[in-house]
């Protein structure tokens, strides 16, 4: 703590975004370049370096939150960054990506807003980058055992990572043509440029990752033959099965899951398409689905040139207090927050029938209306009361030339065989079942991330990765010196 009075001295101040009519005419990420770096160790200041810095337990990852605030503030950059990379493989990606429990944790936010925890994370992981802090880290010895990772999301990619470290031979196999789960298709660039996922990529295959793109496991591979072509198997497949609105009108042209949408959108990013095929451009939107799913479909339709776009939440608007009673600190509590993309719609005005930003409260579909090309063109919707039943009177229709579902995910995508060729057993509620050791029925196959866990966040999935490594290197080889900061039974810090 190089100023014991930061906290009281400096106010909290975050990394600027750029001006909203500057940054929907472009893919980049909403924030100014280089204008984190100037404000970031006044910021690390504020920290308090508590007794119990419950910034820490609230990070799934366990990350020395204090340890580094220190460093940045005295500016020792490669510490700062030896430091973050002891806990968190890709602090880059959890620095723009992650919604910071840590923060909702930071005893300041018990009276104060808290400490820029994530900028400073964001602001060291790319100066290591910047200064080279991150070269490869190739083992010195190899084992002789082999890894099959099957995913290539945050948590195949942080569990092959710390596999090969430990001397491992591992192969990542990935259905998608490019790596990276959601990170690569679903996650829009202005939320993380994707040369952020390639840098780390190269890192790895000069560490001796091996990868295997465009290979589904259970299609283009046996999963039997995978399991008996390599030592132990990781499952870190992710959890795609999108839940459906079976409502009447449901099957119109027009209406679309959130990731049938926005990889199209990841898509004209990569060059690989000049237009997406659902391009909101020109089109009445709405989307079905308040969460950041959602969120990412508003700032990739305002992108592309929608005439309005309008987000339904079925909850009611959240306060934007904390309630101490209901969700009392340290817990991540739900409280209605301005993502930059709710942002742009707010200024931009992109709905005209909601009040604020483009969010209806409380709204619940009721059906699609359609014309007489099969074509959706309205939503019908009414208001709903905290018991989600139907207010009278409150029916109202909304133009909709293109429908976004964006209701979550319900486990793992079983549509490859995967699940069914290597008999793996399922939760009651869809996802992979494992034991206390990330291990499924199937001796020398594990499961981590999504897949079993359930629909998360990319922390937890790095956190996955990182303990069901630890888990695999102990089953090849007795024992492990590897980090294990979670079990599969760990949760969010809730009430
Ligand atoms: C649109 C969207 C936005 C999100 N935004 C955020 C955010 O801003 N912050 C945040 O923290 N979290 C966010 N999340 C959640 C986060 O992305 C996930 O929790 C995280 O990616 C899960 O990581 P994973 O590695 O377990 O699975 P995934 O990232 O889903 O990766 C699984 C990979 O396995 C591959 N795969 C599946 N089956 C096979 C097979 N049979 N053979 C080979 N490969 C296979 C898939 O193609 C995929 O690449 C978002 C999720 C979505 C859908
Ligand atoms: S809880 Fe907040 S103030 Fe305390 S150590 Fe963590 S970041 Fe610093």
């Amino acid at each position: 703590m190089a100023d014991p009075k930061g906290f009281m001295t400096t106010p909290r101040q975050e990394w600027p975004r750029r001006p909203v009519e500057e940054r929907v005419r472009d893919w980049h990420e909403v924030y100014v370049p280089g204008a984190l770096l100037p404000i970031v160790s006044k910021q690390a200041d504020r920290c308090m370096d508590c007794g119990i810095p419950f910034c820490h337990h609230a990070c799934p990852l366990g990350n020395l939150i204090p340890e580094w605030n220190d460093l940045v503030s005295r500016e020792d950059w490669r510490a700062a960054s030896d430091r973050l990379h002891a806990t968190n493989n890709f602090p880059e990606f959890t620095g723009r990506l992650c919604p910071a429990p840590c923060e909702a944790g930071c005893v300041l936010a018990i009276n104060q807003p808290a400490v820029t925890i994530k900028n400073v994370e964001c602001a060291i992981a790319d100066r290591a980058w910047e200064e080279g802090f991150t070269s490869p880290r190739p083992p010195e010895r190899l084992s002789g055992r082999t890894v099959a990772v099957i995913g290539s999301g945050p948590t195949g990619l942080a569990a092959a990572q710390q596999l090969t470290r430990a001397g491992h031979t591992v192969a990542v196999y990935e259905r998608d043509d490019r790596l990276g789960g959601l990170m690569r298709y679903g996650i829009p660039a202005f939320k993380m440029e994707k040369h952020h996922l390639e840098r780390r990529l190269e890192q790895m295959r000069a560490e001796g990752t091996k990868f295997r793109p465009s290979t589904a496991v259970g299609q283009d591979i046996g999963a039997a033959e995978l399991r008996s072509r390599y030592d132990a198997v990781v499952v870190a497949t992710g959890a795609t099965a999108w839940r459906e609105l079976p409502v009447p009108g449901r099957e119109l042209a027009g209406v679309h899951q959130a990731m049938e949408y926005l990889p199209q959108a990841n898509r004209v990013c990569e060059g690989d398409l000049e237009v997406s095929p659902l391009s909101a451009a020109g089109k009445h939107v709405v989307i079905v689905g308040g969460g950041d799913t959602g969120a990412d479909c508003l700032g990739t339709a305002v992108r592309e040139g929608a005439a309005s776009v309008t987000q339904l939440d079925i909850y009611a608007q959240p306060g934007t207090e904390r309630d101490e009673d209901a969700e009392p600190w340290p817990t991540y509590p739900k409280l209605y927050r301005l993502s930059a993309a709710h942002e742009e719609a707010r200024d931009l005005g992109t709905a005209p029938a909601a009040d604020a930003d483009a969010r209806l409260f409380a709204a619940s579909t009721l059906r699609f209306g359609g014309d007489a090309e099969g074509r959706v063109r309205r939503l019908h919707l009414v208001e709903v009361d905290a018991g989600r039943r139907p207010v009278p009177g409150s029916e109202r229709t909304l133009p909709a030339d293109l429908v976004l579902l964006a209701l979550g995910f319900s486990g793992p995508d079983r549509s490859d065989g995967l699940v069914d060729q290597l008999g793996l057993e399922l939760e009651p509620r869809g996802t992979l079942a494992r034991d206390a050791g990330f291990a499924t029925n199937v001796p020398g196959v594990f499961a981590a991330g999504d897949a079993a866990r359930g629909q998360s966040l990319i922390v937890w999935a790095i956190a996955e990765g990182r303990a069901v490594a630890a888990a695999v290197d102990r089953y090849l080889t007795g024992r492990s010196r590897l980090p294990a900061p979670i079990s599969p039974y760990d949760r969010p810090m809730t009430v």
